[in-house]
């Protein structure tokens, strides 16, 4: 049979590999096993200049060295609006971009387990007062695209090593725009993100801590903190490893 031919006859099964269900259901565990198989496998590089790494955050010695702290002045938490208290742990420049899209879009996970290894021992005090961990919530639209919400890649070790529970008690009701990588005034304009909260009965009466990955303006983490406070959180600790410079 000519190539055309074998071409044709294929088709049929073909499109049914890349058809939606299958895509989610198949295709995507496979793919992840394969990355969990070459993680094993390979030795690893740098995220930020290619040169061996050691695991911790994906990055070698000298680039780690660069990550930039929180000025003196906010070594005890920084000020958000509408949130109790609000920490991170490194300025959203590079190297610590490249953690973080790695985490994102390169689904890295075992960087969010390191993330929340770095937390507890720079923040183990002030986010160990947390009685509930709760993810920042990802769109269902943009979450069945990405797999995954990268936020809860962190929530979720962070929760096992603080001894928390972690619930995804909060529903984002507005997909608004990836703010990272905007100018100010456009991260400002950005549609109202609005939030719900689907387990009140979790959250009433309890220290909540609300993790994201990156802060920018800060206008979204106070957004969901206030609806935390509305479903009768006691207190919203913020927490992210990185927040953009002003
Ligand atoms: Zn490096």
């Amino acid at each position: 049979m000519a190539i055309g031919g074998v071409r044709r006859a294929a088709a049929p099964a073909l499109g049914l590999l890349r058809s939606a269900p299958l895509r989610v259901f198949v295709a995507r565990p496979v793919r992840r096993l394969g990355a969990l198989a070459l993680d094993l496998l390979l030795p690893r590089v740098c995220l930020a200049c290619s040169a061996p790494a050691e695991r911790e955050l994906g990055l070698c010695l000298e680039c780690r060295r660069l990550l930039e702290p929180p000025p003196p002045g906010l070594a005890g938490g920084d000020r958000l609006e509408g949130c109790d208290a609000f920490f991170w742990l490194w300025v959203y420049r590079p190297p610590m971009d490249q953690v973080i899209l790695g985490l994102k879009h390169h689904r890295l996970d075992y960087l969010g387990r390191h993330l929340a290894a770095a937390a507890v021992d720079a923040l183990g005090m002030e986010l160990g007062r947390a009685e509930l961990i709760v993810p920042m919530p990802m769109h269902w639209r943009r979450r069945l695209v990405r797999g995954r919400n990268h936020a809860e890649s962190i929530a979720r070790p962070l929760a096992g090593q603080l001894g928390r529970p972690q619930r995804a008690a909060l529903r984002r009701r507005t997909l608004g725009r990836p703010q990272v990588g905007r100018s100010r005034r456009q991260r400002l304009s950005n549609p109202t993100v609005m939030f719900h909260c689907s387990r009140p009965a979790d959250v009433r009466d309890r220290v909540v801590l609300l993790v994201d990955d990156v802060v920018t303006t800060g206008a979204t983490a106070a957004r969901a903190a206030r609806c935390l406070r509305a479903a009768g959180a006691s207190e919203v600790i913020v927490f992210t490893p990185a927040r953009t410079p002003e």
